[in-house]
């Protein structure tokens, strides 16, 4: 007996099993590789897409259908950077779109500002819960601890190292999915870090350390660089009066523009390590735009913050604050420009850019952000709309290994997204969201 989708807006589907069949007609598919949009109909049975035929083809026996005419369908997003502070945000990751997120790590017992993770007890626990359909939320990757030279006090201490052998040992017990470096490790460690990380067969992302080389660093095999900070952008600021203008808005000491020295110029070897390494980057536009909105009052506003701990509110409220009394607003979008640029050029070279917003950092909202970052991609950095959507569908699961994942295709798993609009004229037509779709169970439909 067909059903047809009549269902209240942002349905919680706890009861849906993903062993009924699915039927989806008229659909215009878009191909995220190539960016061809094809009319079709698409058969989903048991979380696989099993067939993908031209409209009116396929028998209509299926227990759930969708008419899908005049809607597009894209595969489901990835944010491949946030920081999980409460279990409120994996219900708006799904009604997002969002079905499958990165946890940068950190090691909280409650919510703080947004900035880092709650320890990996809790993240493991919900995937646990996920797995036994006790709980919904999208696929979920950890980095537990970070490991840093800094001594933050909820980081892991990898001065030396035995400090990595003990930082290793606790994360491998904490059944992290990869290794996340912060900032100022000795290059002793660094190395050891590259070597327990291949030993254990786990990716190794995060931060650069000063005042290492970019390029030396991805040459160890660090496989991702979080955000495009300070020796990203100096690496590649060519204009004199550019870098001062950055190093003044940064309040750089003599002794730091000492650290920076051989950054400076490096451009072309970055690029070429990040291709030889097939390195990735997560350039994070999302939260370092934070820094120009400190009165963008829709935003700070925004409903979802309702759902979000207050201590995170008040993180996103203290930062504004703070940026608002910032007295270099000319630095402030000077090195907003050279970001964007740099976003470009990296697409141009074709190096591997991934979606990730930083949420719930710096007022970033949960779900929402991601698709924030991808405005940003291209209304900012001039990418195409298809270039973005790459960024959170394809290359994630490259990233990640995902064989059957982040494409509309048979045999793929059904993670799909149907928007009312065609995001490929307006990227701004992610959020024109009719349905949600993971593992071939409806997650929101309106
Ligand atoms: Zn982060």
């Amino acid at each position: 007996m067909m059903r047809h989708f009549l269902l209240p807006f942002f349905i919680l589907c706890f009861s849906c099993s993903s062993n009924h069949d699915l039927l989806i007609t008229n659909v215009s598919v878009i191909n995220i590789e190539t960016g061809k949009v094809t009319v079709s109909d698409i058969v989903i049975k048991d979380s696989i897409i099993v067939k993908i035929a031209e409209p009116g083809t396929i028998a209509n026996n299926a227990e759930t259908h969708i008419d899908g005419s005049n809607n597009y369908m894209i595969p489901a997003l990835w944010d491949m950077h946030v920081h999980i502070q409460d279990s409120s945000y994996l219900r708006l990751f799904l009604d997002h779109g969002v079905t499958g997120v990165r946890d940068m790590g950190g090691c909280v017992h409650k919510p703080t500002d947004g900035c880092e993770s709650l320890c990996a007890e809790y993240l493991n626990q919900w995937k646990s819960d996920m797995r036994l359909g006790k709980m919904r939320g999208p696929r979920l990757f950890i980095a537990g601890y970070l490991l840093s030279g800094t001594g933050w006090p909820t980081s892991l201490s990898v001065s030396n190292k035995e400090e990595v052998a003990v930082a290793f040992q606790q994360n491998l017990e904490d059944q992290v999915d990869f290794i996340k470096v912060y900032e100022k490790i000795p290059w002793e460690s660094y190395k050891e870090i590259a070597r327990l990380s291949k030993l254990h067969g786990l990716d190794f992302v995060g931060h650069v350390s000063e005042p290492f080389l970019l390029s030396d660093i991805l040459d160890l095999g660090q496989k991702s660089i979080e955000h495009i900070r300070e020796p990203l952008l100096y690496s590649f600021t060519k204009d004199s009066l550019e870098l001062e203008q950055f190093m003044m808005a940064d309040g750089y000491s003599e002794e730091d523009r000492k650290i920076v020295q051989p950054w400076l110029h490096d451009s072309e070897r970055v690029v070429e390590a990040f291709k030889r390494n097939q390195a990735w980057i997560t350039p994070t536009m999302a939260v370092q735009y934070a820094r120009l909105r400190y009165n963008d009052e829709p935003w700070i506003s925004h409903p979802i913050r309702d759902q979000l701990p207050e201590s995170v509110n008040q993180g996103m409220h203290a930062h504004m604050e703070s940026m608002s009394a910032s007295m270099d607003k000319k630095g402030d979008s000077l090195w907003w420009m050279a970001l964007t640029k740099l976003v470009k050029r990296f697409s141009m070279e074709e190096i591997g850019l991934l979606a990730g917003s930083d949420t719930a950092c710096e007022g970033g909202l949960p779900g929402y952000s991601l698709h924030e970052e991808l405005f940003l991609m291209v209304e900012e950095a001039g990418l195409s709309p298809l270039e973005a959507l790459q960024t959170a569908t394809v290359n994630p699961c490259r990233f990640f290994n995902l064989k059957k994942h982040g494409k509309i295709a048979e045999g793929y798993y059904a993670d799909l997204v149907l928007l009312t609009n065609n995001p490929l004229s307006n990227i701004r037509n992610t959020l024109a969201i009719k349905a949600v779709i993971q593992n071939g169970n409806v997650e929101r439909f309106n």
